[in-house]
């Protein structure tokens, strides 16, 4: 099995996630007491997300290319960033470490394909649905077409993202807004949303919506031990 180093922490409401659907995934392939051989670095988000906001973005990059590097050296075979919107600094990362990256958008492709859709909402913080470093890589890799909501709907996701989720908070009203948002996006066209940010989880799932929901979070970690378990034969107990 490979060791898989996760750079946690943005937040860490939502890296814990991380933490127990990898085990329980490890878990349900090999069987018995087995469970992931991991690493995590999870950062101070307080500063990372200040240097977002001030739009510092190589600074925060060499933040977590330092931390990849202490996972390098602490034994990881592979990278896991648990997060959606620092993935804006993927190639950053990737220049001060020889350890590959397994890239959230590219697990969240693979799947929405495997699914066989092709038109999806995006959910996620303002710089992942408004720039090019994630939804270029779902168009361009993975040959989607993605809608996202309008301005003042981009606002409110961004909004309650960093003033609620990344707290721990979870208020009704605020899930109302967001699914009121999902179905515009379904009129719009969309097959299937994307959970695009790693604590949207925390606030709405499949449960709540019609169409194929895909939580970033689960399709990341699920593909973070599968990756781990790359050649070890499938095994139902120890
Ligand atoms: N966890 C979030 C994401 O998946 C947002 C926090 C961050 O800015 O990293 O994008």
């Amino acid at each position: 099995m490979k060791t898989i180093g996760l750079i946690g922490g943005m937040s860490w409401e939502s890296s814990l996630y991380y933490y127990r659907i990898i085990n329980e995934a490890v878990k349900q392939r090999l069987g018995g007491l087995h469970s992931a051989e991991c690493l995590m670095f999870s950062v101070d988000f307080a500063p990372i997300e200040k240097m977002q906001a001030q739009g510092r973005w190589q600074d925060a990059g060499q933040v977590l290319a330092d931390v990849a590097v202490r996972l390098e050296r602490a034994g990881a075979g592979f990278l896991v960033l648990c997060t959606n919107t620092m993935h804006k600094v993927a190639g950053v990362i990737e220049e001060r470490t020889r350890l590959p990256l397994l890239h959230i958008a590219d697990a969240t492709g693979a799947e929405i394909r495997h699914r066989r859709l092709r038109r999806v909402g995006l959910l996620g913080t303002r710089f992942t649905m408004e720039q090019d470093f994630y939804r270029q890589r779902l168009t361009e890799q993975h040959d989607l077409d993605v809608l996202i909501p309008n301005e003042a709907e981009r606002e409110t996701i961004h909004r309650v993202i960093y003033d609620e989720l990344c707290l721990g908070q979870i208020h009704p009203s605020s899930r109302q807004k967001y699914l009121a948002i999902i179905e515009n996006l379904v009129a719009a066209g969309a097959e299937g949303i994307i959970l695009g940010c790693t604590e949207i989880m925390l606030l709405v799932g499949q449960q709540d919506v019609q169409v194929p929901v895909f939580d970033t979070t689960k399709i990341h970690a699920v593909a973070a031990a599968e990756r781990a378990l790359e050649g070890e034969p499938a095994q139902l107990t120890v």
